[in-house]
C-alpha cells in the first residue's frame, strides 16, 4: 500500500488532529518519534548529521515548527535558524537547511513571513549555504512560490523550493521556474488534497512524477529527487545513465529514518544523496505526516510501543 491508499492517508491526516489520539502520541512522545527525529536540540542534530557525513550523506537540517498562532513565535524560529546556520558552519558539516513558510508567519502576515525568511537566506548567503522552502498544503502554494521569485529578484539566489508532482498545476509551474533558475525538490506531495486540484491514483502521481523530473534532467537544472520509491529512484538511475548525464547533475533526497540503508548504498555507488533531517520539540505534526503516507511506518512504530511496554 502506498501513497494511493487514500483510504489510509485519509484516515490517519484526520485522526491526527484528535486530541485523545494527539494525548497518546504525545504521551509515547520522544521515545517513538525518536525513529524520525534526529533529537530535541540543535547539538544532538548536528552530531547526526555529522554520523550522515561519514557515511558520504548529506543533509538538510529541518528545525521542526509549524502552523504557528503569534508572530513572536515566527522571529524565535527566525532566530533558531540564524543559529543553525551558524551551527553548521562551526561544525563544517555537510548540510544546508529546511524551512516551513508557515513557521515564519506566513498564514499570519506575509510580509513579516518574507522578512523573516530573508534574513534567514542572507544568514546563508554569508555562510555559502542555501535554503529550501519546503511546500506545505494548496493555501500557501502561490504564495511560497512568489515569496521564493522575490527573493531570487532581490539577488538572493541560494534559495529554493520544492514542487509536488501530486498538484495539476504542477506542469504550469515547472518551466517557469526552471527558466528563472530556481532550484527545486521534486516529490509526490504528502498533504491530503482534493481532487480539483490533485491526482489521486498513485499511477497518475508517479507519471506526473516522471514527467517533472525528466524535464528539469534535460534542461541540465540541478535537481533534487526526494523519493523512498524504488519505482521512481530506479527509473531516474537507467534515464540518467541512457541519457549521458552526470551524477553529479543531480541528488537524491530521502528523510530520517526511513530507509538509511539505501541512502548509504546510493552514496557508495556515486549519487549525491542527502537526508532530510528534523529535530526539535515541535514534532508532532511531522510525526503524524510520517505515520500517515505509509503503512509500514505506523507497524514499525506500533512494534516499537509494544517493545516499550514490555
Ligand atoms: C527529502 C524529502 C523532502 C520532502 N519535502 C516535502 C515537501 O516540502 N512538501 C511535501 O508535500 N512533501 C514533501 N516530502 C514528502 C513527499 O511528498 C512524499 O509524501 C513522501 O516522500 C512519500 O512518497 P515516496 O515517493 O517517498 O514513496 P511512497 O509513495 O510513500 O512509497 C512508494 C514505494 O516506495 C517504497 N518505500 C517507501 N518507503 C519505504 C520504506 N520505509 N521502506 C521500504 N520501502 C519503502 C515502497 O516500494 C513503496 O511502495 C518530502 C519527502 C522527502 C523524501
Amino acid at each position: 500500500m502506498g501513497i494511493g491508499s487514500k483510504w489510509y492517508r485519509k484516515s490517519l491526516l484526520t485522526v491526527a488532529g484528535i486530541p485523545l489520539v494527539e494525548k497518546l502520541s504525545t504521551s509515547y512522545g520522544k521515545r517513538l518519534a525518536r525513529r524520525f527525529i534526529a533529537g530535541e536540540t540543535l547539538d544532538e542534530a548536528l552530531n547526526e548529521v555529522e554520523a550522515l557525513n561519514r557515511l558520504g550523506i548529506m543533509a538538510t537540517l529541518d528545525h521542526l515548527g509549524e502552523g504557528i498562532r503569534r508572530l513572536d513565535e515566527a522571529a524565535a524560529y527566525r532566530d533558531q535558524y540564524v543559529k543553525l546556520i551558524e551551527g553548521i558552519a562551526e561544525r563544517k558539516v555537510r548540510s544546508n537547511v529546511s524551512l516551513k513558510p508557515t513557521q515564519m508567519g506566513l498564514a499570519l502576515n506575509p510580509a513579516v513571513c518574507y522578512s523573516n525568511i530573508r534574513d534567514v537566506v542572507k544568514q546563508a548567503r554569508g555562510r555559502r549555504n542555501f535554503v529550501r522552502i519546503d511546500m506545505e498544503n494548496t493555501p500557501y502554494t502561490q504564495a511560497t512560490l512568489d515569496l521564493v521569485r522575490r527573493l531570487h529578484k532581490e539577488g538572493l539566489t541560494n534559495v529554493g523550493t520544492v514542487l509536488q508532482a501530486y498538484l495539476f498545476r504542477t506542469a504550469q509551474d515547472a518551466p517557469g521556474l526552471l527558466r528563472e533558475g530556481v532550484n527545486l525538490r521534486l516529490v509526490k506531495g504528502a498533504y491530503k488534497e482534493s481532487e480539483d486540484v490533485a491526482f489521486q491514483k498513485t499511477s497518475e502521481i508517479k507519471d506526473s512524477f516522471k514527467g517533472i523530473i525528466k524535464l528539469h534532467l534535460e534542461r541540465g537544472a540541478y535537481t533534487a529527487v526526494a523519493t523512498h520509491d524504488d519505482e521512481i529512484i530506479n527509473w531516474v538511475k537507467t534515464y540518467v545513465r541512457t541519457k549521458g548525464i552526470p551524477k553529479r547533475a543531480f541528488e537524491f533526497q530521502m528523510l530520517y529514518g526511513l530507509r538509511m540503508n539505501v541512502q548509504a548504498r546510493l552514496a557508495k555507488e556515486g549519487y549525491r544523496i542527502r537526508c532530510y533531517v528534523p529535530y526539535g520539540v515541535m514534532w508532532y505534526p511531522y510525526f503524524t505526516r510520517r505515520l500517515a503516507e505509509k503503512p509500514a511506518n505506523l507497524m514499525m512504530v506500533l512494534k516499537h510501543m509494544s517493545a516499550l511496554k514490555r
